[in-house]
């Protein structure tokens, strides 16, 4: 085994395979660019080495760089994660040469499988089912064309070396074929430098199921079952569950034996997955090869009660697999969900900024957090915008899904928008939890699973203003230190002392004025818009307020945090929900003259540049009409007009690169 091995990666995965590493005994060596000088991964291992600026192609793409700080720090082995070189042949290589372990398969494999054209020639010598379509060598747009009317509409065009939903495009009919073909390319090119694009027929409602396959160097191959990922967004995985929901066993030995095949077929070794798409009638093709670890692998560990990465390690080690197919069981379900930095409601575009609070679920024997983040950290548009991955283990499918919404509702983010509503909704669905499964799913439940938060409700007003209340009262307190002062008496509101205070809140366009008096026996009384309550908090050791309200206690979180615009909002965390709420300043006019110009200009929601522009200056438009797209975090983000209007200027042309904010569109 051995003693020391670098991981060639950064986030949650860099320190997952730290931790496997550890347990064994064997230290670590983490690399890291500029924008990760302060990440969880550099603390968590024994040496780091920085590689360079913060874009990836500068730094952890750099194959050399990474080689180099192997050789310095003694590093007999690279983990490369996923993503970034994991997939890289010529990586592979030059580790070869360099006298390292590429921790993964052998060069061969990964070329064989890297590109979905090629991995399909391989798979239909192999007599692996195939999706219907083209994968030819022909890319002329006449050509794709016909082969799409010869397949018959819908058809989906595929980026050859894509991965991550990206250069991936959806056709209904032959007028829209030459558009999306171009739009599928021109994300190709950007995301992987190569435009080779196949073209198959698209399934309605099919299911993406998985197989983990593992070989070692002894000649043994084997499959630890399947993992149901149809639940997607933007063609990328959302949730993923093991065992899949309504599967029998000789479909799970059928697939998992076309699995093994596959991963024979091109002289595999280390860990693999063999990704099926299948009907909703349980027939299944082939879909792709990846030849790494995969995101969602920690569903499979807990159903097998394995550690995959310590069998990626054994085996990279020239050992033994430690378990025959034979000795393998599944134990109770497993369900995975990503917590994104995103904004579902804004078609899951990434949200960036600072995690100024943070609370994911605590681990225990039914929950495993995987992140690479904690509080004060910053989601960077350099990176994806993943925050954690939640893995819930549980006796079966329904207690699972159970579980987790509940722990989806006790997570707090505050700085960035998360996705954490949206994978509540999914995990409490009566049809998802009735075992619905399909990748159209979220499509399907928009109408549910989108529900416009409710406005807020007294409750809310009063938690945020006793919360405000005690932030007077803090700032009030003479130094710390005596016991007796009245000013440390925990819920008295000395402050209030004589007259009442007033607090006003804005919900969305709502006002509200809430106001505060100080009782004598104690707490306050809040005037709230439905009626009059009696109040008591007291903030606990952890933060949290301890409330009394009328004749209910509970225990709330609530964040103040001053957001860009410069208003300052109040995020409650409380009953496995969030609301936000803004403080009016009566003395602060510029959060008025903000929301008032703010329909009149488009602004970039992320840093990017700019690719197509679809207005020009004097062009009439309709409410959610194209503006423009944006390139950012290497996908393609469609901007629509807010209102109907006429455009007066456009800002940047394209090409342009844009920051944060920056006014792209102006209006009438
Ligand atoms: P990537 O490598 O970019 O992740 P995949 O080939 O794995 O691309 O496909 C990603 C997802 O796209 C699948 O999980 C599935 O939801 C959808 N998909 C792929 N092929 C088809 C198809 N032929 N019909 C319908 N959906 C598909």
């Amino acid at each position: 085994m051995f003693s020391k091995i670098l991981i060639a990666n950064r986030g949650e995965i860099a320190c997952r395979v730290i931790k496997t590493a550890k347990r064994l005994g064997i230290k670590t060596v983490a690399v890291y660019s500029d924008a990760d000088r302060n990440a969880r991964h550099v603390a968590m291992a024994d040496e780091a080495v920085h590689i360079g600026p913060s874009a990836a192609r500068e730094s952890y793409l750099v194959a050399d760089r990474i080689i180099d700080a192997a050789k310095r720090t003694g590093a007999q082995a690279v983990h490369p994660g996923y993503g970034f070189l994991s997939e890289n042949a010529g990586f592979a290589d030059a580790c070869a040469a360099a006298g390292i372990v590429f921790i993964g398969p052998p060069a061969a494999s990964i070329r064989a499988m890297g590109s979905k054209s090629e991995a399909k020639k391989i798979m239909e010598k192999a007599r692996v089912p195939l999706v219907p379509g083209y994968h030819g060598d022909d890319q002329s747009p006449e050509l794709l064309a016909a082969e799409a009317a010869k397949i018959g509409f819908p058809v989906l065009i595929k980026a050859s070396a894509g991965g991550g939903g990206k250069g991936m495009r959806v056709v209904e009919s032959a007028e829209k074929f030459a558009d999306a073909l171009a739009g599928a390319k021109r994300e190709a090119k950007g995301s992987f430098a190569d435009d080779h694009v196949l073209v198959e027929k698209y399934l309605t409602r099919p299911r993406h199921i998985e197989i983990q396959v593992f070989a070692d160097g002894q000649g043994n191959c084997l499959y630890l079952f399947e993992r149901d990922c149809s639940i997607q967004r933007r063609h990328q995985k959302v949730i993923e569950e093991a065992p899949a929901p309504n599967m029998d066993p000789a479909r799970r030995q059928q697939m998992g034996e076309a699995a093994v095949a596959a991963a024979r077929a091109i002289g595999y070794q280390g860990a693999g997955t063999v990704e099926f798409i299948a009907d909703q009638d349980g027939t299944f093709f082939f879909m792709e090869m990846n030849t790494r670890l995969q995101v969602e692998h920690p569903v499979t560990e807990a159903i097998t009660g394995q550690d995959l990465v310590e069998w990626q390690l054994v085996v990279a080690a020239g050992g033994k697999m430690p378990l025959t197919q034979d000795e393998l069981r599944i134990d109770g379900h497993a369900v995975e969900v990503r917590l994104y930095a995103e904004d579902p409601a804004r078609n899951f575009l990434p949200s960036t900024g600072t995690l100024v609070h943070l609370k994911l679920p605590e681990e225990g024997a039914h929950v495993r957090v995987d992140t690479g983040v904690r509080q004060g950290d910053t989601v960077t548009p350099f990176y994806d915008p993943m925050i954690a991955k939640v893995i819930v283990h549980d006796r079966d499918r329904t207690s699972a899904l159970r579980r987790m919404a509940a722990l989806m509702g006790e997570t707090e983010v505050v700085g960035v928008t998360t996705n954490s509503v949206l994978l509540k909704a999914l995990c409490s669905h009566p049809a998802f939890v009735g075992g619905e499964v399909d990748t159209g799913f979220i499509e399907r439940h928009r109408a549910t699973l989108f529900a416009k938060p409710a406005p807020a409700g007294d409750r809310a007003f009063a938690v945020a203003t006793l919360a405000r209340l005690l932030e007077w009262q803090d700032a009030a307190k003479p130094a710390a230190g005596d016991p007796w002062s009245p000013w440390n008496q925990k819920n008295g509101f000395r402050l209030l002392e004589e007259g009442h205070e007033e607090v006003r809140w804005k919900d969305g366009e709502r006002e509200v004025v809430v106001i505060a008096r100080r009782l004598r026996r104690g707490g306050v009384r809040l005037e709230l818009p439905e009626g009059a309550l009696e109040a008591r908090v007291e903030r606990l050791e952890d933060g949290r307020l301890a409330i009394g309200l009328g004749q209910d206690s509970f225990v709330a979180t609530v964040v103040r945090r001053t957001v860009l615009d410069g208003g300052i909002d109040y995020t409650l965390f409380m009953h496995g929900g969030s609301l936000r709420l803004r403080l009016v300043d009566p003395l602060d006019v510029t959060q008025y003259e903000a929301t008032a110009s703010a329909d009149a200009v488009v602004r970039a929601p992320l840093p990017g540049k700019i690719i197509d522009l679809r207005v020009k200056a004097g062009d009439t438009v309709s409410k959610g009409q194209a503006l423009l797209v944006l390139e950012a975090m290497k996908m393609e983000h469609t901007l629509a007009a807010p209102a109907d209007g006429t455009v007066k200027s456009l800002r940047y042309a394209v090409g342009e690169q844009v920051p944060e904010g920056a006014e792209l569109v102006e209006f009438e």
